[in-house]
């Protein structure tokens, strides 16, 4: 798991002043998203991230892009809604594998280990939590086995 500075270090060109309002475990799959962002960006173009921070349990990121082609555009709409997919996965504390739980009414996404936090317990959803999002009139869900977005029925909830 990279730190917060080893990430600042690495993309100093994206994330210069960054303040993340989560904890450690996700930097890797922040670096993942990163990587997409620092090689699509061309010089003449501007990046800055807005917030980057734990909601619900899991990461959202929200940021500014400006002066890259549509396509870059859509490459890192993608790689951006894939970070936020794959934290519903991942242990906010280490990063290891871990699912969306809630822990006396707040939701948190930890591992085994990392579920019991100052003498609570954090207690997986049940069903498990699924992560649909609608794009361009379509339904789509996060596949954790596979690592990618299918095409899905829409959701219960918003019929
Ligand atoms: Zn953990």
């Amino acid at each position: 798991m990279m730190t917060f500075d080893e990430l600042k270090a690495k993309y100093p060109r994206l994330l210069k002043g960054v303040w993340f309002e989560h904890r450690q475990g996700w930097t890797d799959l922040l670096d993942a998203f990163f990587a997409v962002v620092d090689h699509g960006l061309p010089p003449e173009g501007s990046y800055s991230v807005r917030q980057v921070k734990e909601k619900m349990g899991t990461l959202r990121l929200y940021d500014d892009i400006e002066g890259v082609s549509e396509d870059v555009e859509k490459m890192i709409d993608d790689a951006r809604e894939l970070a936020e997919a794959r934290s519903y996965y991942a242990c906010e504390w280490c990063g290891h594998p871990g699912v969306l739980r809630n822990r006396e009414g707040y939701y948190t996404t930890t591992c085994d280990e990392h579920a019991l936090y100052e003498g609570r317990m954090a207690v997986p959803l049940d069903p498990p939590a699924e992560l649909h999002i609608k794009s361009k009139g379509a339904w789509k869900r996060y596949d954790a086995d596979v690592d990618a977005f299918v095409t899905s029925e829409p959701p219960e909830w918003s019929r």
